[in-house]
């Protein structure tokens, strides 16, 4: 026999995931808290312009995320600014937060991940003016443009080929002289008449008035430095996800693993969303493993009775 709960479900991370498993278990009658220990919407809400969330022909990132977290607080999800640092206990969770503990039945993660960055100047004063990290999201902005993308793996080459049905031209800037991605996506990449590649190139300031307009360069092997006029840039330098302190196993990059119910290695601890393993992390992708994950843990309650 378990004591009385502060909640049913704590969901950690207030992303499409965390919001969507929140709307779940709160309409599942489950007295549910969203912590978020920063802005709610989470990648999201960097984006300008979202125009492949179904329903929304286009709307702000910001606009979105907060039409989602009143939709939640209506059906009634408490939303509280709390940091996790970590969770203990067996039937009873006991989540503890930079304002004390809090107990509850199950925890849905939704951490998310965040694009690694270069950490050069002027990175932050372009972010969304010219700077980006989805072309998914942001590519349609730069038709018949010229944009650069930094990076050599997978997701480098695979956005290089989606911008280049976009853009005029499509830069590749890569540290080395050899691609990291899988050879078939290279050989597509090789084979597209406007994608170029600047190889054992390094990007070593972003530089701009209102918006970005230029990239300095400089090659690692000759020092040489160089400035590459471009009217985007997207980074895919890898990404790494906000899981240090979670307590359930992790694969050797750090993402969540979880069985096909979003289950992960500790019962009663469900994760969704970007935070997991997976290749495609897109808002409507999150919004479905925010269904799944909030199914999940609601069954997962009632087991317990
Ligand atoms: P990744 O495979 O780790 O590639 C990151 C790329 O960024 C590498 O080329 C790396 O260069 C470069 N890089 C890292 N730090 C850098 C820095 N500070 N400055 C400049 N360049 C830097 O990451 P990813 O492409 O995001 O892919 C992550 C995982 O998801 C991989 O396992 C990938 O296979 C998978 N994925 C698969 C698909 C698919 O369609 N199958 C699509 C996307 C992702 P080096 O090569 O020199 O290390």
């Amino acid at each position: 026999m378990v004591s009385k709960m502060d909640y049913d479900v704590i969901v950690i991370g207030g992303g499409p995931a965390g919001i969507t498993s929140a709307i779940y278990t709160a309409r599942a009658g489950l007295k549910t808290l969203l912590a978020e220990k920063g802005l709610v919407g989470g990648q999201i809400a960097l984006t300008e312009n979202i125009e492949n969330y179904p329903g929304f022909e286009s709307i702000n990132g910001q606009e979105l995320a907060n039409k989602m977290l009143a939709q939640a607080k209506k059906q009634g999800v408490e939303h509280k600014l709390l940091t996790v640092k970590n969770i203990t206990g067996e039937a009873e969770k006991i989540v503890e937060t930079d304002e004390g503990n809090l107990t509850c039945k199950a925890v849905i993660l939704s951490v998310g991940s965040n694009p690694r960055k270069l950490g050069v100047p002027g990175e932050d004063t372009y972010e969304g003016k010219g700077i980006h990290y989805c072309a998914l999201c942001d590519g349609v902005m730069y038709k018949d443009k010229i944009v650069a993308v930094i990076g050599g793996g997978d997701a480098a080459v695979k956005e290089a080929l989606y911008l280049a049905n976009l853009a005029k031209k499509v830069i590749v800037i890569h540290r080395r002289d050899e691609l990291r991605a899988e050879k078939d996506h290279q050989e597509d990449a090789m084979a597209k008449e406007n994608i170029e590649f600047i190889w054992d190139t390094v990007v070593t300031e972003f530089i701009g008035t209102k918006f970005l307009e230029k990239l300095k360069l400089k090659n690692v092997k000759t020092n040489e430095e160089s400035e590459l006029e471009v009217n985007g840039s997207f980074t895919y330098v890898g990404h790494i996800p906000a899981t240090d302190w979670v307590p359930v196993d992790k694969n050797k990059r750090g993402y969540i693993k979880v069985n096909h119910e979003l289950q992960t290695s500790v019962p009663g601890i469900f994760a969704a969303g970007d935070c997991n393993e997976g290749d495609i992390a897109q808002i409507a992708t999150a919004v479905g493993d925010g269904a799944i994950a909030g199914t999940s843990a609601t069954n997962y309650i009632e087991s317990l009775k």
